[in-house]
């Protein structure tokens, strides 16, 4: 229950709807601002007095000047993707975490997103935009959000399915379907009906006695066979059955995003076909590297993993 509350709270993860027994303080401290910040954000001049109902905002969109435009950024988090917007170039990208976020023109611009890696420290990074060839380097500050641990036993069967070789050959796979065209800002729906979160998005996992991973997608809870729908608009971009992760369907959404869907026991779209938002292009299954029937639903932003719960509408 704690799972699907978090999933209901973060599509607006931009705003905070003020819940019982809540105190700009708590409230505060589960996102990482200080009372004076969060305070300062939403021009509250006395702490004490929020409602239950009362929506708070919890970042401003950063606004940067450039030589010849503008910039602006959502707020960044960990683990989670901001649309970024330039005014005044007509080609470029971002730089940040060790990756290159390209950007697509786009009206009198260009727009892309930026990922934060879910494994990323929260604080200060130096995020470079690189337009028309010259750098703009900008010192941004990325938000924490508290993630889950988990660690899962490595019992001989699982320890067999996941042979590294197999595990690299199917990412490339997977990471190989996603290109980089251009798009619009993105907003999901939910890709099945009644939406069960099991385990989200960023939950730091290991297997037996491993190194320290993180869960790449959120866990949908549904009976076998329950329609799997399209997030947005798209291409199909893969649709295959994989060894780990079952039977796939991947869609491309354009600015670089892509949707997964995996241990699916049906598909229902083949590669290169284009999708519509809600269509569905498979059925709810147990296929791949899984216990019982649920729906592995991915994002990822120039090929990295970010939480699918912050493009939701
Ligand atoms: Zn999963």
């Amino acid at each position: 229950m704690r799972y699907l509350l978090l999933f209901l709270l973060a599509p607006a993860l931009a705003q905070h709807v003020v819940a019982p027994g809540e105190t700009l303080f708590s409230i505060a401290r589960r996102y990482g601002l200080s009372v004076e910040e969060l305070a300062q954000l939403n021009g509250l001049k006395d702490p004490d007095r929020i409602r239950v109902g009362q929506v708070l905002r919890l970042y401003r969109e950063e606004v940067l000047p450039l030589p010849r435009g503008e910039a602006r950024l959502e707020g960044l988090w960990v683990g989670r993707a901001a649309l970024v917007r330039v005014t005044g170039y007509k080609a470029g990208e971002v730089r940040a975490f060790g990756r290159v976020f390209p950007l697509a023109p786009s009206g009198e611009g260009l727009l892309g997103y930026l990922g934060v890696p879910a494994l990323e420290a929260p604080g200060a990074h130096r995020v470079e935009l690189v337009l028309d060839g010259a750098s703009h380097p900008l010192d941004l500050r990325v938000q924490p959000l508290p993630y889950g641990r988990e660690v899962i036993p490595l019992t001989p069967s699982l320890q067999a399915r996941m042979d590294p070789q197999t595990l690299r050959r199917e990412r490339e796979r997977v990471l190989a379907a996603c290109r980089f065209r251009p798009g619009l800002p993105l907003r999901f729906l939910p890709p099945l009906e009644r939406m069960e979160v099991t385990s989200p998005f960023g939950t730091r996992r290991r297997y037996g006695d491993g190194d320290w991973t993180y869960h790449e997608g959120m866990d949908l809870r549904a009976p076998e066979a329950t329609p799997v729908r399209a997030a947005a608009d798209g291409v199909v971009v893969l649709s295959e059955r994989l060894s780990v992760r079952g039977e796939a369907v991947v869609l491309d959404h354009g600015l670089g995003v892509c949707t997964g869907y995996w241990h699916l026991s049906a598909r229902t779209v083949r590669a290169g076909q284009r999708v519509r938002a809600g269509q569905v292009i498979g059925r709810v299954g147990s296929t791949g590297l899984s216990t019982g029937p649920h729906l592995h639903f991915e994002v990822r932003v120039a090929g990295l993993p970010v939480d699918p719960a912050g493009f939701l509408r």
